[in-house]
């Protein structure tokens, strides 16, 4: 039926792809994606021969606009990205913006997300997290942008390339406090998926000295810690030198 697709594809392990997410692919008048040659590959493995369009950053506009009078005049569209959850610090937020301007059905059909198999993995708390997709690339923007969520009561869940990983640990320890535990996800769902857990002092120090590692990462940091309540005799002393100012 004519809707825009929000189909979920694999995140390394061409295997992690729902049936649903096969059927729409297979049925979809045009497949949306970033890199035909990469989704091919994709598409091959199931057999499906889809009509293909680019639809990436650069060409959001004049593509959406095709996708769009494509939808209208009853034809239905799949949009994937290279991995993952489309719209996940991926293309596709403008297309759905406009489809839904546009009055068109938008149904996703779930799967994979790298931020949600690392999060899951982590051992850290799962009940409130934030997404922080890709931190700018900048050194100041990017401590300025941890500052600003290092309070949030939650999880927080970064996209990070492997070059910067090590410099941006460092960066999350000054941030964020070197204490809070973390876990870094690499090479989720291939051969050599790896979890490297402990505090983000410990891991930056891990890989300050490891070097860059080889594949994608996620970084998960958990809750700001709890501030020890004073106790004893510093509470005393806390309360005389506040009686003290008191009138
Ligand atoms: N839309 C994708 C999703 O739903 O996860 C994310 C796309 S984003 C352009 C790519 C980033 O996701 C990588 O830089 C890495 O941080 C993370 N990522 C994707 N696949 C991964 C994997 N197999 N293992 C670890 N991280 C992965």
């Amino acid at each position: 039926p004519a809707a825009l697709h929000l189909v979920a594809t694999p995140i390394g392990n061409l295997s992690d792809i729902t049936i649903r997410a096969l059927e729409v692919l297979a049925a979809a008048d045009i497949i949306a994606c970033e890199d035909t040659r990469t989704s091919r590959v994709l598409l091959q493995r199931y057999g499906i021969t889809g009509k293909l369009a680019a639809y990436h950053e650069h060409n959001a506009a004049s593509a959406g606009a095709k996708l769009i009078a494509a939808i209208a005049d009853g034809q239905s569209v799949a949009l994937i990205s290279d991995a993952g959850t489309p719209l996940l610090s991926d293309p596709g937020y403008r297309l759905v913006d406009e489809a839904v301007e546009a009055g068109i059905a938008i149904v996703p059909i779930p799967g994979p997300s790298a931020a949600l198999a690392a999060l899951t993995a982590s051992g850290l708390p799962t009940d409130a997290f934030f997404f922080a997709g890709f931190l700018p690339s900048k050194a100041k923007a990017r401590a300025d942008r941890l500052a600003e969520i290092a309070a949030i009561p939650g999880s927080l869940v970064v996209y990070e390339s492997p070059r910067r990983l090590s410099e941006s640990l460092a960066t999350m320890t000054e941030a964020l406090g070197g204490d809070r535990p973390a876990c870094v996800g690499r090479e989720l769902t291939k051969t050599f998926e790896e979890f490297r857990r402990g505090s983000l002092a410990h891991l930056a120090g891990h890989y300050a000295e490891a070097g860059a590692p080889k594949g994608e990462c996620v970084v998960c940091v958990g809750p700001p810690l709890p501030v020890a309540a004073p106790e004893g005799e510093v509470l005393d002393t806390l309360l005389r030198d506040l009686s003290d100012e008191l009138p």
